[in-house]
């Protein structure tokens, strides 16, 4: 059985994982960004903890983790967000710790695997994976590998840039995908286009204008009309770049899909003219919440497995 580990900015979880992609139990806790080796204790602690819970013995551990990890060297890179884990090896620590094998992964790769192997992309052998959350992340799988950059670098389809006139993005550039689409976009837009007395302005998060826009609201719409033009941009992007045979879609904002998908098969069908972009199949994630968690274990499968 293999232990899951998915390290995000707030929290970790942690969870036994069976070979068919099964969650037999878990456990989270809060991230201490600054501490690793208590977060390192921590975790093999919540390891134990779950392994006692599902009775069984951990045979690997998988790991994936938010931000730049070096997958081949199994360290953290510079993420932002646990300065106090740039450099630091959970893969050499826990396979210390629990005399197992273990692999890391970023986690939008982790769950793009995840979707490839046990869920909605099975059977497609060239799959994006896409995550639109706080923030805008994928994975892309391609003949069942993992596609890597150089030097094994994670590509950041986040950050491809849909207007340069656009709001600034820590990437250094304007208008990225992520800073027009993702949930925080999706806040800030109503926000500057209501007027100060609109009654739901106060705290309203991506998720509350997507409950307004289905009790019909004109002002949630047209939210949700911009959230899916830019959806659809992006997502017409990767269909002309690399005409994938499906392309599966996740994040706490895609749980709100049925209200964008119209229009984002609209702007595709507005574009992509030269590839067979009615051929890309768009899904919508099935392995649920726990797709991060289920990820980490494929992280192991993946790398050491049969199915490497
Ligand atoms: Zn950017």
């Amino acid at each position: 059985m293999i232990g899951a580990v998915d390290i995000g900015g707030t929290k970790i979880a942690v969870g036994i994982v069976d070979d068919s992609g099964k969650v037999l139990s878990r456990m989270e806790s809060p991230t201490d960004p600054d501490r690793y080796s208590e977060g390192i204790e921590m975790i093999a602690r919540m390891l134990r903890n779950t392994a006692t819970i599902a009775s069984v013995e951990l045979t690997g551990i998988g790991i994936g983790s938010t931000g730049p990890v070096d997958s081949i060297r199994g360290e953290f890179g510079d993420v932002d967000f646990l300065p106090g884990w740039r450099g630091k090896s959970p893969v050499r620590d826990l396979a210390e710790i629990f005399n197992v094998r273990v692999a890391l992964e970023n986690d939008a790769d982790a769950a793009a695997l995840a979707e490839a192997g046990w869920g909605g992309g099975r059977n497609r052998s060239r799959l994006i994976y896409v995550t639109v959350g706080t923030g805008i992340g994928g994975g892309i799988v391609l003949d069942g590998k993992l596609y890597r950059g150089v030097d094994g670098a994670h590509p950041e389809i986040g950050h491809q840039v849909l207007d340069p006139f656009g709001p600034p993005c820590s990437c250094g550039l304007r208008g990225c995908w992520e800073s027009l689409a993702a949930g925080p976009a999706m806040v800030a837009w109503l926000e500057s286009h209501t007027p100060a007395d609109y009654p739901h302005r106060e705290g309203i998060t991506a998720r509350r204008i997507c409950e307004l826009a289905q009790q019909g609201d004109a002002v949630a719409l047209q939210a949700v009309e911009h959230e899916g033009f830019y959806l659809g941009l992006g997502l017409a992007n990767l269909i002309s770049l690399f005409t994938p045979d499906a392309i599966v879609l996740s994040g706490s904002v895609m749980k709100s899909a049925p209200l964008f998908l119209d229009r984002i098969r609209a702007v595709i069908r507005s574009g992509c003219r030269f590839v067979p972009a009615e051929k890309t199949a768009l899904t919508l994630a099935s392995l649920g919440e726990d797709t991060n968690l289920i990820g980490a274990a494929r992280v192991w499968h993946y790398r050491f497995g049969d199915s490497a």
